[in-house]
């Protein structure tokens, strides 16, 4: 994936990638250009000015921006865009204080269930808070594309940070878009993937595949914390990325404790 070349996906569809790759971005963050003449923009990435150059000069007309949540990969480049444009921007909000941006400020608050209805297409706005309690995905109806910014990403798993993260809204979240008739899935970060409701199976059983181990490495060590058991819970994972999987292992064992499952004493994590 070249960043900032314009790739056209489908009839509808057109894909730039901002030059911002990381191990957090993959090959960086797709922005996505839907529609023909009245063109909505989503998820304009981070302030990266050349990304927001190409993203103008893409179309005749851009009629909107929508984004899929607010962290900083995702949404500070509305702001520039705005700079040079005046176009309105649509998301929800979020309250949490870190890792957050704070100049995202949407003419509307989009909530699950409403529709975009375009000159050409359809977007419908799907709640899915988990990575953050503010991300949102939208299904271009007329080509069952559903756009899941860090809700699902190709090429990795997503990382569930505290406190904004959730594990089980996360979980939840991935089983509600079931209820979508859906063909493909176009992620925040990576390629377009097929089988959109397969790969929300694969990704919840791997979670509780994960929580499992959780619970094994605990019923040997009888308590733990992120620190302690991150080596045995993530033994197939490079040692690299331990510090990012201790967030994710932080969640589990928040869900864990939500279920009555392990209880918490100080830092301590312990089999109920
Ligand atoms: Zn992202």
């Amino acid at each position: 994936m070249k960043s900032e070349e314009i790739v056209q996906l489908s009839p509808l569809v057109r894909r730039i990638t901002a030059g911002n790759s990381s191990v957090f971005t993959g090959p960086g963050t797709n922005t996505y250009l839907i529609g023909i003449n009245d063109v909505t923009v989503l998820d304009p990435g981070p302030a990266i000015e050349k990304h927001i150059h190409n993203i103008i000069n893409s179309s005749k007309k851009l009629k909107q921006i929508v984004v899929t949540h607010t962290h900083p990969d995702h949404s500070p480049g509305v702001k520039l865009l705005q700079n040079e444009l005046d176009i309105p921007a649509y998301g929800m909000i979020n309250d949490a204080t870190k890792d957050q941006d704070k100049s995202f400020n949407p003419a509307r608050i989009l909530f699950d269930g409403d529709i975009l209805e375009e000159e050409g297409y359809t977007l419908e706005v799907i709640h899915t808070p988990g990575h953050a309690s503010n991300h949102l995905c939208y299904l271009l109806k007329e080509e069952k594309m559903i756009f899941t910014g860090d809700h699902i990403m190709q090429g990795s798993t997503v990382v569930i940070a505290q406190p904004d993260g959730h594990m089980k809204s996360y979980i939840d979240s991935l089983l509600k878009l079931k209820d979508y008739s859906l063909e493909t899935i176009a992620p925040g970060h990576g390629e377009l993937m097929s089988n959109p409701h397969k790969v929300a199976d694969w990704i919840v059983q791997h979670r509780e595949e994960r929580e499992a181990k959780v619970l094994e490495v605990l019923r040997d060590f009888k308590s733990g914390n992120p620190d302690s058991l991150v080596e045995r819970v993530y033994e197939d994972v490079d040692s690299g990325l331990f510090p990012i999987a201790k967030w994710s292992l932080e969640s589990h064992l928040i869900k864990l404790q939500e279920e009555g499952k392990v209880t918490k004493k100080g830092k301590e994590y312990i089999l109920n």
